[in-house]
């Protein structure tokens, strides 16, 4: 099948990329394709070298903070693993929800019994919609902020508003210094497509500083296969902010009217031509500044994330266009 994306039609015909940072890389994995470290103290954190889980071990039972299906079962064999060491009870009490996106809660069905799932009231409504077995609805919700304590352990769940998805909650671990925020920061990498697939523009380029705000030296980013710093938050608000200031001049300085002449009636042919010419523009200066410094910044059809905030830029803060005389 030919990929329109790559225009490869099989392996051999993909393109080359420029080499992964090694700072962008992980632990290895073991023989089950998983890694599990401590964070600190009886936090955990998991990873299958994409996805990325976390839990507490507490004298009351563990507490899971999402359950992306691709690490699957080895969530449960990382808990059972560092329960035992630390002599603590193995079983699941609690399940928080991140947001509702099935790649990071479709294993969330594997915890049955007496667990109890938090999540915000925004995901307990998106997960009544989806109707997905694999993904049970939160019993426990909240609007605005809710600090759950087990065995003496605590965790502030709090919502600040949308952005990767309307539902994205900020997990801060206060006896731990960490944050757990899924979705909007890739340690070491630069978002996917359409700014990380989010549906809130302006509020994903809000979130980092929001995720900056609270105290913490460890946070667990949702993706690949290591940890996140600080520093690693303040390069991607660099990226986004670079991204910003070169899709403003972009729409600044490209004549949109040739590209609509040449296409006459047509008028969708033209607005491609147009708004690809700018996100081209805008995304040349940001692929060369970036490459080797954040992974998989030279895969063009990233520059999705461009095309994103140069329309949000357009719609959300306008203005759109000249206003017609
Ligand atoms: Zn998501």
């Amino acid at each position: 099948m030919t990929s329109p994306a790559s225009g490869a039609s099989t392996a051999a015909d993909l393109p080359d990329y420029a080499p992964v940072p090694r700072s962008a890389l992980g632990p290895a994995l073991n023989e089950q394709g998983y890694y599990v470290g401590r964070v600190e103290r009886n936090l955990y954190w998991v990873t299958d070298g994409v996805y990325q889980s976390a839990f507490l071990t507490t004298q009351d039972g563990v507490v899971l903070f999402d359950a992306p299906p691709s690490i699957g079962g080895n969530l449960r064999r990382a808990v059972d693993e560092i329960a035992a060491a630390n002599g603590v009870p193995s079983t699941v009490t609690h399940l928080v929800y991140s947001h509702h996106h099935a790649d990071h809660a479709g294993a969330s069905s594997l915890f049955d019994g007496d667990v109890t799932r938090i999540g915000h009231e925004e995901t307990r409504r998106l997960l009544l919609r989806d109707d997905d077995p694999a993904r049970p609805v939160p019993e426990v919700t909240f609007a605005d902020r809710y600090t759950l304590e087990v065995g003496g352990e605590r965790a502030e769940l709090a919502w600040h508003g949308p952005n990767h998805s309307p539902d994205n909650i900020y997990i801060h671990f206060p006896g731990h210094d960490a944050l757990m925020f899924i979705d909007v920061v890739n340690a070491g990498w630069v978002p996917i497509y359409n700014t990380n697939l989010s549906e809130d523009v302006p509020g994903y380029m809000a979130a980092p500083a929001t995720a900056l705000s609270y105290p913490w030296t460890h946070f667990i980013c949702g993706h690949l296969g290591r940890l996140a710093t600080r520093d690693d938050v303040v390069v991607h608000q660099a990226y986004i902010a670079d991204i910003e200031a070169s899709a403003k001049q972009a729409l600044a300085t490209v004549d949109p009217v040739p590209f609509y002449m040449h296409y006459g009636e047509n008028a969708w042919a033209g607005v491609k031509a147009h708004l690809d010419t700018v996100t081209d523009r805008a995304a040349a200066p940001i692929i060369a500044k970036y490459t080797g410094v954040l992974a998989a910044a030279d895969i063009e059809i990233f520059t999705t994330t461009t095309f994103a905030i140069m329309q949000s830029l357009r719609l959300d803060r306008g203005p759109s266009g000249p206003v017609h005389p």
